[in-house]
């Protein structure tokens, strides 16, 4: 059998990757290396990851926000994702997110400047466990038919100008796209020689669950010292920071006297631990590949771009690949695509994933042991008190503002589409689901009743006006739920024809 595409890794973004492209009724093969999807490090407090704006967002619009939220827990409990409203919900006070560690307040954000917002399910942020993303993703890919194969870790491949045929777990599988989502040591990515270039680690970031001897010694919360930085989220489970230049990752058994030796220079305290339970190294080495396509070859999430944890992006930037790249490989493999869609992905996502690796570069600078980053710390602390701080700061840990640049001059083209709600109560997020695109017709314009049709089940044609429809009388939007066209003024047939055409490709008829 040839697969249309196969994906090399069945972690959240290869899972989420895969529900993506069968929602397009592509065929998706994915093979992962690991035969088991538990790990102590999927799961809290370590398998924490925190969820921006855009994740839930796509997640609300595929059918997936209500299973990706975590579950009850008591309030205030260690590891606890809090949730929060990021629009005009109910004031919220208390820590909203942070910059290494310097928290800006919700009471600080000034969300009226985000024009484009408007209430709703997805208007939250929370954070998940990763193992509980995997599972969810899992279950949605299976039962849209992906095929996942456990125990298949890809060894090498070859590709043409036709097709690509994979070598894992000693078989040979055929299709007529590869992507690599197989995390930051992409087999893929380096096999296909794709360029992978940043900068170089200044320290080793550990994970660990530890027994203390003495718990009072290390107090709970995140400490910089003279020597580096270290938090302790709940007694025992720890993160720390040796600015060792990245020296002991992967170089060296993890002992319990080993880790004691670390935590005591970071911590600056004489502590022992009678045990090691958990523990792994990570550093902040931040590399970017500099395409993500070569000819039938793409990458996705952490096998496209690494950073430090440091902000917790590295997932979201993932899904927000997946989102970007499913349809328009999907329309691609099926005839549909206009010149350039595939290409778009790379042009779209790379300067997304500069910009993140950039801030967690930011977050480094601040983080040093030295004189300099304490005086630079503080200046941080004073900014992000303010309203402006906060809310900038909100912005980039949020993605609130993220934006594609279209080439067009509208200020929403780009922007994920605000929720409308139609007047017959219908949302936008669930207009979405089945992930075609949206022509939305506020006005009832003649004009754009015409083109109904014109682009098959690519375009659905939504004549419907919006309780608030925040000034704009048309749109169009892509099925990654961003904003291709918007008219605030009656619009003109054949703007929205020439920007359908850019996106979705010929017209049927
Ligand atoms: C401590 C820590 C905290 C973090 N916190 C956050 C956070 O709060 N928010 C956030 O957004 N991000 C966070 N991240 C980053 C986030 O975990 C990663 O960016 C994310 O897991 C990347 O997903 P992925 O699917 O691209 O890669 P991975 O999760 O690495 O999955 C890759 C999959 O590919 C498989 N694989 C590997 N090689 C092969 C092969 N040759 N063939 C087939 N399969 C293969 C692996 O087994 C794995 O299942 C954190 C990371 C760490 C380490």
């Amino acid at each position: 059998m040839v697969y249309d595409v196969i994906i090399a890794g069945a972690g959240p973004v290869g899972l989420f990757l895969a529900c993506e492209l069968r929602l397009a009724k592509v065929s998706v093969l994915v093979l992962e290396k690991s035969e088991d999807p538990h790990s102590p490090l999927k799961q809290l407090p370590f398998g924490m990851r925190g969820l921006w704006g855009p994740s839930i967002e796509a997640f609300y619009r595929r059918g997936l926000l209500e299973r990706m939220a975590p579950p009850p827990r008591a309030e205030g409990a260690p590891g606890q994702p809090r949730p929060g409203s990021i629009g005009s919900g109910a004031p919220l006070r208390g820590p909203a997110g942070h910059f290494a560690g310097i928290q800006f307040d919700y009471r600080n954000i000034d969300s009226s400047r985000w024009t484009y917002r408007l209430p709703g399910p997805a208007d939250t942020q929370f954070g998940s466990e990763m193992e509980q993303l995997e599972r969810v993703l899992s279950a949605h890919a299976l039962s849209l038919g992906v095929e996942i194969q456990r125990g298949h870790g890809v060894e090498g491949f070859e590709h043409s100008s036709d097709d690509v045929t994979v070598r894992a777990g000693g078989q040979r599988f055929h299709a007529r796209f590869l992507v690599g989502c197989d995390g930051a040591r992409s087999t893929v990515r380096k096999q296909a020689g794709f360029e992978f270039v940043g900068t170089e680690p200044e320290f080793t970031g550990y994970s660990i669950q530890v027994d203390i001897a003495d718990p009072s010694i290390l107090p709970l919360g995140r400490h910089y010292t003279p020597t580096g930085m270290y938090t302790q989220w709940q007694p025992g489970f720890i993160g720390m920071a040796d600015f060792d230049g990245g020296a002991f990752h992967r170089t060296e058994p993890m002992t319990r006297e080993h880790v004691q030796a670390v935590l005591r220079r970071v911590s600056c305290t004489d502590v022992t631990l009678d045990a090691l339970h958990v523990a792994s190294t990570w550093t902040d080495r931040a590399h970017q590949a500099t395409t993500y396509r070569k000819g039938r070859v793409l990458l996705a999430g952490d096998s496209a771009h690494i950073h430090s944890p440091l902000g917790g992006q590295g997932l979201n930037l993932g899904f927000g690949d997946a989102l970007n790249l499913g349809w328009k490989l999907a329309a691609t493999i099926r005839g549909e695509a206009p010149d350039g869609l595939l290409d778009s992905y790379t042009t779209e996502r790379h300067p997304i994933g500069a910009r993140v690796l950039d801030w967690s570069r930011a977050q480094v600078s601040l983080m040093r042991p030295s004189q300099h980053s304490r005086a630079l710390e503080a200046i941080v602390r004073d900014l992000i008190e303010t309203r402006d701080g906060a809310t900038y700061f909100a912005e980039r840990v949020w993605g609130a503002t993220l934006r594609y640049d279209l080439g067009e001059d509208h200020p929403l083209v780009g922007r994920s589409c605000p929720d409308f709600e139609l007047e017959d109560g219908t949302r936008l997020g669930t207009l979405l689901r089945d992930g075609t695109g949206l022509l939305l017709d506020f006005g009832h314009e003649a004009s754009l009743q015409a083109l109904d049709g014109l682009w098959g089940d690519r375009v659905r044609y939504v004549a419907h006006d919006a309780k608030d429809r925040l000034g704009l009388r048309a749109l169009l939007v892509r099925p990654d739920g961003f904003v291709a066209w918007a008219s605030d003024t009656i619009p003109r047939p054949e703007e929205v024809t020439r920007a359908a055409s850019r996106w979705f490709g010929t017209r049927d008829h």
